[in-house]
């Protein structure tokens, strides 16, 4: 069922509901309330009627005059007056001819008659075996002094009641007219105000519809400040997430098969050269030994770097994986420079460069880090200031305090690296000069793995060069 109907038909449920107990209250009421001050009326009557009447009604001989004044009176109170004799013998009846009153039957046993026997006044209420309509009977006793006794007869009265039931009838009537109406005004404004409610919920509905089958870029519009608006709103944002999700999948599923095609393609060429090279040996030059030697040298070093190739992919698939848990320590991080220094010395020398360590801190300066993974750090920024400086440079490598950070620079006389090339040098397999960067023997893997070691530690890694004078990169790590 739609929402709508559900909320019409909840009204119109309700209204039924509160005018059906509106009706039955109102006429429990009102006939409660009727009834009590009709009995309350006649029996005050009855008892009046009970003093004035001795001595005269109850006289055997009764004169048509006595009996037409009685009738009189009957009918000024709007009553049915009965005289009864203690017998049961009925002497009077305001309603019934003179004649008539033998064939009447005997009043001894009617109830009210009965209760009346104590002294009191006895009432009763019931449907008029003469008549056929519903009364309200009093009845009191009366006592007739000259006949020298008590117990001489009974007053009744009795009051017609149907107009009770038809009073109650008509307030019912207007009840359900006024109901009715009522619903049907209801009905109109509850449409009118479900289709308000409802609208904006099938629009939201259509355009979630959209976005989950794909069309992300689908917004609904917002109309309101209240709750659907509410609803509205989080629908976009959620479209918007959903769509930053997708953007950012797409570009990760690029990134992907980029480097897929760049790791196939660096891998090609070192296999193909050893692959040239083995075959021509084996193609006789293994005999000629004015090649064989540099042939086979060759191939040794096409083989080494498919080597170092595999290496880096193998760290970066670590790291990207997670798979490369590191362990981190304090440990003084003067001494590891001073290691890496001495390590990199006979590299240095080989290419006639100077290699020294500035230090702005002292020996019990500590940082925090996987000591082994910033080893790698290090040696590969050291690696790549001798690749990519020219014979009888310098590096140097200083450290020092910056607040929270231990701020280490690698700094080279080298080539440099243009402003374009920069930001790019950390992405992957991103060489400024791929020939260059071949005939060196680097991976264009090597700052790649840096900058995520160093990320991984919470750090920063920068670089900031000249074309022509040199490069500085600079790692920050916490202390
Ligand atoms: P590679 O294995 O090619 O050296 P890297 O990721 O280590 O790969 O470096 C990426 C590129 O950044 C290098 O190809 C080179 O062009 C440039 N580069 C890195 N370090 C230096 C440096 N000290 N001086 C000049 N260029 C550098």
């Amino acid at each position: 069922m739609r929402l709508r109907t559900k909320i019409v038909l909840t009204y119109i449920a309700v209204a039924v509901f509160g005018i059906a107990l509106a009706s039955f209250v109102s006429s429990w009421q009102l006939k409660n309330y009727l009834n009590r001050r009709t009995m309350a009326q006649v029996t005050a009557e009855v008892q009046t009627l009970a003093d004035v009447v001795p001595g005269q009604a109850f006289w055997p001989d009764s004169t048509g005059a006595g009996a037409e004044r009685l009738r009189r009176i009957a009918k000024t109170l709007g009553l049915r007056l009965t005289l009864i004799r203690k017998d049961g013998t009925v002497l009077f009846d305001s309603t019934i001819p003179r004649d008539s009153l033998a064939a009447m039957e005997n009043h001894a046993h009617r109830p009210e008659i009965l209760r009346a026997q104590s002294g009191r006044v006895g009432t009763d209420r019931r449907l008029s075996a003469s008549v056929n309509e519903e009364f309200l009977y009093a009845a009191m006793r009366i006592a007739d002094e000259r006949a020298g006794e008590l117990d001489s007869g009974y007053v009744r009265g009795a009051l017609n009641i149907t107009e009770i039931e038809t009073l109650d009838a008509q307030v019912q009537t207007i009840i359900w007219i006024v109901g009715l109406l009522t619903i049907g005004l209801i009905t109109v404004v509850s449409l009118k105000l479900s289709t308000r409610i409802s609208e904006p919920i099938l629009r939201i509905a259509s355009t979630a519809k959209a976005i989950k089958e794909g069309d992300v870029r689908q917004r609904v519009p917002v109309t309101s400040a209240d709750e659907i608006g509410d609803l509205a709103k989080a629908i976009n944002e959620m479209a918007e997430k959903l769509g930053n999700d997708i953007t950012q999948l797409r570009k990760l599923e690029r990134v992907r098969s980029e480097f897929l095609g760049n790791v196939s393609h660096e891998l090609r060429t070192p296999i193909f050269s050893v692959q040239g090279f083995l075959e021509t040996l084996l193609d006789g030059a293994v005999d000629d030994p004015s090649v064989n030697r540099d042939f086979l040298e060759k191939a040794h070093k096409h083989a080494n770097r498919l080597n170092a190739l595999l290496n880096d992919l193998i760290d970066i698939s670590r790291i990207e994986s997670g798979e490369m848990k590191m362990s981190y320590r304090y440990f003084p991080v003067l001494e590891f420079l001073q290691q890496i220094v001495d390590e990199m010395k006979s590299v240095a020398e080989r290419k006639d460069l100077r290699l020294t360590l500035v230090p702005s801190v002292d020996e019990s300066e500590r940082v925090f880090g996987d000591r082994e993974r910033l080893h790698q750090v290090m040696t590969n920024l050291f690696d790549n200031a001798v690749k990519y400086t020219d014979i009888g440079g310098s590096i140097t490598c200083s450290v020092e305090r910056d607040g929270p950070w231990c701020v280490i620079r690698v700094s080279d006389t080298g080539c440099g690296i243009g402003p374009e090339h920069q930001a790019r040098i950390f992405e992957r397999f991103y060489r400024v000069d791929k020939d260059r960067s071949r005939d060196v023997g680097g991976t264009g893997l090597g700052l790649a793995i840096v900058k995520h070691i160093v990320e991984a530690h919470g750090g920063t890694i920068t670089v900031s060069s000249t074309v022509g004078t040199g490069s500085v990169f600079t790692v920050r790590l916490k202390r």
